[in-house]
């Protein structure tokens, strides 16, 4: 069976004014062998965990089809970190022979040695946190590094020999305007890489940014405004032959994330690491998000999950649907009926007339799809099948 993998490391340099994510500012750690002392335990926590799970599936004959390192910022860890983690991989379970390993990053936090060694670790894919390249925009985000740094870790990438490159980009952010995304969109296509993750800025409560505008030291962008963000993008990507593959992806032909496509499609997944998801036979699963709590338990040779739900037919049907219906292929009608024993009409052709006629969802012999009106409002339209 193909399972993706998802890495957690939850070490960033220092906290982003929006981000709620697990990881921890290594910048609050004053000492260096603290520092190494906490990532070297923690590495170790997570091939221990790795390897309770080779030795609970030991006779699934997995086939890992991709590995995603994610974070925090895994690039904060030396490039060994990450190598003999996947070394702990290999020795664990099979790859496919075309595995995609993607490592997320951030400009400022490497160099073209320590690209070059990822490259040799078996990295195929960089996944660059750009956001923005404008200074001001970048300073609100609280973000590390600066414009300049975008492109100078995108040309070492390039020169590492990376050949397949996302950037991850925001819009929406207060006070930005159409002009200055447009900027920032025309930065990031000049320097052309395979894949643009575009997603509006989500104002996560008790963050500082979201703080500020609560407090009213900031006006949040308004719905108008991101709606002309969000048409700007579409048309700037398709002039430049990117394919918008999923509501906020975009790829060159042949380049989509084959990892996050494994979520979409609702496949099995294996999460690893402090706060990492999982969801395997049926089964979704988070791991403990608190470093020191996760690290403890798995020490103790205990699995580190906080929550664990088995799927009824009905959660793995909505799931597969709301999930599936965010790629711009839609849904397989094949597939579906496969799983789910029935055609998606004979579960859901209520609200499937509505919605078509609405303008919102469309049906061909292949497939089930949102409309491009049907994306904007994808929320309205999904709420139809939960
Ligand atoms: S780099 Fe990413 S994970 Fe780290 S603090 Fe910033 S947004 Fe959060």
């Amino acid at each position: 069976m193909k399972v993706a993998l998802y890495l957690h490391f939850p070490f960033c340099l220092q906290k982003c004014r929006y981000c709620s994510f697990n990881s921890l500012p290594l910048s609050q750690i004053v000492s260096h062998e603290e520092r190494m002392g906490l990532t070297d335990r923690y590495l170790n926590a997570l091939q221990k965990e790795i390897s309770f799970y080779a030795d609970l599936y030991a006779d699934h004959k997995w086939e890992l089809s991709s590995i995603y390192c994610g974070g925090g910022t895994p690039t904060v860890l030396n490039a060994d970190s990450i190598s003999q983690v996947l070394s702990c991989c290999s020795s664990h379970f099979h790859w496919s022979a075309d595995i995609e390993i993607t490592v997320e990053a951030n400009p400022g936090t490497v160099t073209l040695e320590k690209l070059k060694d990822f490259k040799k670790a078996g990295v195929n894919r960089l996944s660059l946190g750009a956001q923005s390249f404008h200074p001001e925009e970048l300073k609100l985000l609280g973000r590390t590094h600066q414009a300049g740094e975008i492109v100078e870790s995108y040309e070492a990438a390039r020169d590492a020999g990376f050949d397949n490159i996302n950037l991850d980009l925001i819009y929406g952010l207060p006070g930005q305007s159409l002009a200055s995304w447009s900027d920032t969109l025309k930065e990031a296509l000049r320097l052309s890489p395979e894949h643009l993750s575009v997603y509006g800025l989500s104002l996560e409560a008790s963050t500082p940014l979201a703080q500020d505008i609560e407090e009213g030291k900031l006006e949040p962008s308004s719905e108008d405004l991101q709606i002309a963000m969000w048409e700007k993008t579409a048309k700037s990507m398709a002039a430049a032959g990117y394919v918008r593959y999923e509501i906020s992806n975009y790829a060159q032909p042949g380049r989509e994330c084959r990892h996050n496509i494994t979520y979409w499609e609702n496949r099995p997944y294996l999460g690893v690491g402090a706060g990492a998801h999982g969801y395997l036979e049926r089964l979704r699963y988070a791991d403990e998000s608190d470093l020191q709590i996760y690290m403890n338990r798995v020490e103790g040779g205990e699995f580190p999950r906080v929550f664990e739900e088995r799927q009824s037919d009905l959660d793995e049907r909505v799931y597969t649907i709301i999930m599936g219906l965010r790629l711009t292929k839609g849904l397989s009608r094949k597939c579906f009926a496969e799983r789910f024993g029935r055609l998606f009409e004979d579960f859901y052709g209520k609200e499937l007339s509505l919605l078509v006629g609405e303008g919102l969802m469309g049906v061909s012999e292949d497939a089930i799809f949102l409309t491009e009106g049907g994306r904007l409002l994808a929320n309205y339209v999904l709420s139809h099948f939960v």
